[in-house]
């Protein structure tokens, strides 16, 4: 792409301080080139950011710290993009871009994760501010984090979907009190999150007042399409890893490995065309409800092939290398051994809309079969038994 020769031509990545080059590439358009204009883009089509990217990657180009900020740049900028106004753009765009601010996502609460709607975490006015109270869970990477998106209540008087608002929030402001939450991995990749007293301006409010529902399911489904959605080659991911372990490791192979191995080959395959197929869909609009199918089928296939790698390695498998307790700054779900695999795997089927709820989003919305009985929808949030 002549767009970018240009602009390495003039922005040697050798000689140029790593935080100026992605800057400037930011301000070049050639950030995300879906984009519009001076918000990191050049409003091409989304198919071309590959190719953009992997001629950066060569032209030794740094990075900006994508694996730490995966709910920034795959969640709270295609939100913001879409609800922010003129200054919210200006203002963290781009140093979420360049992995100067990294995000994370204050959704979940001990109250209300597959039922987001039931959020209980209270935002109430004062004067140009909002002060913040309440609790929330399993905020993964809020350790790292300089900000988050956040869905709180702000009317109670009205029922669940109606009383919610969306904002960006400060992870600076003394209020907001991080805490780890070990897993079943040893590692403490999330937290519980305390909210006492945070305040945040009325200008970090993202979209009206009331309208936080709308805004969070713009957010999640982009969150399925990041996390069960991205272009892959075949063999990617988790079916390259256990087919190169059986290509390696002849004398584990067993006539019912086999079988098994060639079904979930299968299944990769279908899932990655698929995947090319939804991305195709993506160039021409916002992710809908098909990122559901998606993410629901990368989190079954990944956890059948995490245990076909156990299965295959017998008793090495059960090899553990780490089990401290670490803040990891990323999921190294590759660099590390089976073990940690076969165990983290178990959260793809919660994370990002647990399988049972994905399932339900797919039968009414894709498949337009008749809705789940919801009997607390049409009553105030405060009248809703808890
Ligand atoms: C690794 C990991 C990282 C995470 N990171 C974040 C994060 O960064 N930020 C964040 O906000 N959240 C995060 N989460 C939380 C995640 O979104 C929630 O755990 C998830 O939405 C499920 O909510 P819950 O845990 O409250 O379970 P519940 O909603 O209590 O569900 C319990 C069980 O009941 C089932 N169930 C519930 N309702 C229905 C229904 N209507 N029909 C059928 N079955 C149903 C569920 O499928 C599940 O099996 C993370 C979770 C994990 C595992």
């Amino acid at each position: 792409m002549k767009a970018v020769a240009d602009f390495l031509a003039a922005h040697d990545p050798s000689t140029t301080d790593p935080a100026e080059f992605l800057r400037a590439r930011y301000d070049a358009g050639l950030a995300w080139v879906s984009y519009p204009v001076g918000r990191g883009g050049l409003g091409l089509s989304r198919s071309l950011q590959p190719e953009v990217d992997r001629l950066f990657a060569e032209a030794g180009a740094p990075g900006n710290r994508s694996e730490v900020n995966g709910i920034g740049l795959g969640m709270a900028a295609p939100t913001i993009l879409r609800y922010g106004t003129a200054a919210q753009l200006d203002r963290y765009l781009r140093p979420l871009w360049t992995g100067e601010e990294i995000w994370c996502q204050l959704f979940s609460e001990p109250g209300a994760g597959s039922d987001l709607a039931a959020v209980a975490t209270r935002a109430v006015r004062d004067g140009d501010d909002w002060v913040v109270n309440g609790q929330k869970v399993w905020t993964s990477g809020a350790h790292n984090a300089r900000m988050a998106i956040l869905v709180a209540r702000t009317d109670g008087d009205v029922p669940k979907h109606r009383g919610l608002t969306y904002f960006l929030c400060d992870m600076t402001d003394p209020g907001v009190d991080v805490r780890p939450l070990r897993q079943i991995t040893g590692e403490a990749e999330f937290n519980e999150v305390f909210l006492t007293d945070v305040r945040i301006p009325d200008s970090q409010r993202l979209g009206a007042i009331g309208q936080g529902w709308e805004v969070a399911n713009a957010t999640l489904n982009n969150e399925r399409v990041a996390i069960g959605g991205r272009a892959a080659r075949r063999e990617d991911g988790m079916i390259g890893v256990v087919a190169q372990t059986w290509r390696d490791r002849p004398e584990l192979r067993t006539s019912e490995l086999h079988g098994e191995l060639l079904r979930l080959w299968v299944d990769a395959e279908v899932a990655r065309v698929t995947g090319v197929r939804l991305g195709q869909k993506l160039a021409s609009g916002q992710p809908g409800p098909e990122g559901a199918a998606m993410k629901l089928s990368f989190a079954r296939i990944n956890q059948k092939l995490s245990g076909l790698e156990l299965e295959i390695l017998g008793a090495e498998g059960l090899r553990y290398s780490d089990w401290t307790m670490v803040r990891p700054e990323r999921v190294d779900f590759f660099g590390r051994d089976a073990g940690y695999r076969y165990l983290r795997a178990k959260g793809n089927s919660i994370e990002g809309g647990t399988s049972e709820i994905l399932r339900n989003i797919v039968a009414e919305r894709v498949l337009g079969l008749p809705p789940e009985h919801r009997v607390d929808k049409d009553i105030p949030w405060k009248d809703v038994p808890r």
